[in-house]
């Protein structure tokens, strides 16, 4: 079968390799649809320190079953499966304070390789984030479960009314599907903040909130017109920029919430005004990744069809593009690509 490798930054090759067997309690899945996403476009454009390099990768996909190993009852071959691609033990010191996002074995046993015609998906996602793919929900949508359940878990600590003022800043994918569950939560209008003017007018013609375009309007004036002069009562970053980190505390209000969720390089340092934050209570939280209720969260709002994140696909290409299709997203264009193996 062919898998696509990543051998150094932007240098990709697609190889034929031997078809592994399922083990016990894992399931051997045909990829239908593998999207892209921004941990695997950093890694392709400067190496990623969590996939040393050679390395299969791709994470959000979904597919059908094709063989099981022993042991496994609740799928069998020809089932349709969505999944996140980690899965607490359950038994280490954070799986047992709730804090399984955390969980000490969850990147060491994370799976890569979406970008392949198959996959094997290990015991442990089998038993804890995978689910049967209903018929009426697509491929393409299905594969947003992990960055969709991401999103869900850093709302699930936020609390909203529907006239609560939220500023998203940034408008990539990430900025697009936290407005989607803004939505989908009962926020009458969330502000969907960027430059990127192709995704600015994806956002609006998704009616997913009042956009705010910095090119030519200034986030902190708009934000001021929505919320009576306070300022925003939570504010989600998504850009993963330092600058946009250091700047998101003042676009809220005394008593908000800023989220900053869009994770920064390696050694990154970032610094606040102590007396904002102290004086005015800003509460600053950096959710990480997804809990096994954060991705139920999200199959639901999936299944349910609450949420169809399909737009976010700005193009479909076959496994063996995939290296041009990374190369149109460092240059700007599009937001998430479906790989079709
Ligand atoms: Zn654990
Ligand atoms: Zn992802």
């Amino acid at each position: 079968m062919k898998a696509a490798i990543l051998l150094a930054p932007q240098h990709i090759e697609l190889r034929d390799i031997a078809q592994a067997e399922p083990a016990v309690g894992e399931l051997l899945v045909r990829v239908r649809v593998a999207l892209t996403d921004g941990t695997d476009l950093k890694a392709y454009r400067r190496g990623h320190p969590k996939m040393p390099m050679p390395t299969r990768f791709g994470h959000e996909f979904s597919g059908d079953v094709i063989a099981t190993g022993a042991g496994v009852h609740d799928f069998a071959p020809g089932d349709a499966i969505a999944c996140v691609h980690t899965a607490p033990c359950g038994e280490c010191y954070w799986c047992t304070q709730a804090q399984e996002e955390l969980c000490s074995r969850l990147m060491r046993t994370m799976l890569l390789g979406a970008y392949a015609e198959t996959i094997i998906v290990p015991a442990h996602i089998v038993a804890r984030n995978l689910f049967h793919k209903p018929e009426n929900l697509a491929y393409e949508a299905a594969a947003f479960l992990e960055p969709l359940a991401c999103v869900t878990h850093a709302w699930d600590a936020l609390r909203i009314q529907p006239e609560s003022c939220v500023a998203i800043v940034g408008n990539g994918g990430f900025g697009l599907l936290h407005a989607m569950v803004a939505k989908a939560l009962g926020v009458r209008e969330p502000l969907i903040i960027g430059r990127n003017q192709e995704r600015l007018d994806l956002a609006r013609t998704l009616h997913l909130g009042r956009v705010v375009d910095t090119k030519t309007e200034d986030p902190l004036t708009v934000i001021r017109e929505c919320s009576e002069g306070r300022g925003a009562d939570i504010v989600i970053e998504c850009t993963g920029a330092r600058e946009i980190w250091e700047l998101a505390p003042s676009l809220a209000r005394r008593g908000g919430t800023v989220v900053l969720f869009g994770g920064l390089p390696t050694g990154e340092v970032v610094a606040f005004d102590a007396q904002r934050l102290h004086y005015d209570e800003i509460t600053l939280r950096s959710p990480f990744h997804l809990t096994p209720r954060s991705v139920r969260r999200a199959f639901d709002f999936l299944t349910s069809h609450q949420i169809d994140p399909r737009p976010l696909i700005s193009a479909r290409r076959p496994l063996h593009e995939l290296g041009p299709a990374f190369a149109d997203l460092l240059s700007g264009k599009g937001v998430k690509v479906a790989i079709l193996p």
